[in-house]
């Protein structure tokens, strides 16, 4: 059987979502914030009005107006794509040729490795330093010596919790004689968005996503980019990638008015609340754990023994995920942030 399987195929680290039996879900960034039973209803209706024998409109144009002028981005900048994950690996398959070179922070998000190993691109490794910064000039640096055709990386980034200010990435756009992608999959909890110089730069695109503030059912993602790179880019994407459940679903999400900024308020409040109950939990613990600062909708943890604490979470019925030798935990409601702490605290006084 294995002699239809190719080598580059053999050699994947496979991503491992999150599926288990948890009643309490801190392990995939997801928004703590369901949609309510009035946006749901008007979902509904949009429903009863789709034509399920049509095929989708192919470039989302009504989700891109939505997202464009909820962003401040027109509409021919955009491209839609079937959650950001899908434009992710179009960059790989359309802007990098086979060997090339692409440029990979670590630690980042995993799926830039494991797209950069399915379209046999070369990684070229900048690691960061032991408190997860790095330095923007040593970043442009590598990628012009080592000839890169694209610079990838996550801004807050997961799974760090961190990010460089708006001046830092301009600096690397500019500064770097290749493609920029910045991911800006967690940049409604911050302000340091690139977002509308994308349009206007030579080498720029920015990646956003609905997933994070409460649509990440409906798999939706948005690449925006000089109109050249968007030609490109929609040109090179499969034809219907956006559904029609799924426009309809995000007319109503990005369409109403005050849902969002609301939803987006109650996210960072408990991100906040998370926070500030984990850096209380390190006055006391301090020699078991180290909280970092953070920019995004979840926190980052190093414990001690960061595997042992996962696993005494999950046997509590929490699951949380163990990254780079600590624990990422996403922002809950006010309940499962509660239920969390008492838990760790738990867990730390007998550890
Ligand atoms: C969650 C996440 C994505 C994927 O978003 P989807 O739109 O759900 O595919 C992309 N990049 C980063 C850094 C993420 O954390």
């Amino acid at each position: 059987m294995n002699d239809f399987i190719c080598n580059k195929l053999k050699r994947l680290t496979p991503y491992e979502p999150g599926i288990n039996d948890c009643a309490i879900h801190l392990d995939a960034n997801e928004s703590c914030m369901e949609l309510t039973d009035e946006m749901k209803r008007k979902i509904g209706e949009k429903m009863l009005d789709l034509h399920f024998n049509r095929y989708p409109d192919p470039l989302a144009t009504e989700v891109c107006e939505l997202f464009g002028a909820r962003y401040n981005v027109p509409a021919r900048f955009i491209t839609a794509g079937n959650g950001s994950d899908e434009l992710i690996s179009l960059l790989f398959g359309v802007f990098v040729e086979q060997g090339e070179k692409v440029l990979i922070t670590e630690p980042d998000f995993s799926m830039y490795k494991i797209y950069c190993s399915t379209y046999e691109c070369k990684p070229v490794i900048l690691n960061k330093n032991d408190d997860f910064s790095f330095s923007p000039d040593e970043m442009i640096e590598l990628a012009n010596k080592e000839k890169v055709r694209l610079i990838i990386f996550s801004n807050p980034c997961n799974p760090t919790g961190q990010g460089i200010s708006r001046d830092d990435v301009l600096k690397i756009v500019e500064n770097s004689h290749c493609l920029v992608v910045v991911d800006e999959a967690y940049m409604d909890f911050w302000d340091q968005s690139v977002i509308d110089c994308a349009p206007a730069a030579k080498n720029l695109i920015v990646l956003r996503t609905c997933s994070k503030i409460g649509f990440a059912a409906g798999r939706l993602g948005f690449a925006i980019a000089n109109s050249e790179l968007t030609d490109y880019f929609r040109s090179a994407k499969s034809p219907y990638n956006v559904n029609s459940l799924t426009q309809a679903a995000a007319s109503v999400f990005l369409g109403e008015k005050d849902y969002l900024p609301g939803a987006i308020d109650a996210i960072k409040r408990s991100r906040d609340r998370l926070y500030k109950a984990l850096k209380k939990l390190q006055e006391r613990y301090n020699d078991k754990m180290h909280v970092y600062e953070t920019h995004t909708n979840f926190v980052l943890v190093r414990f001690n023994d960061s595997k042992d604490v996962c696993e005494k979470l999950k046997a509590f019925g929490i699951s949380v995920r163990l990254i780079s030798g600590c624990l990422r935990i996403t922002a809950g409601t006010e309940a499962e942030n509660r239920t969390l702490i008492g838990t760790l605290e738990k867990i730390l006084e007998h550890n």
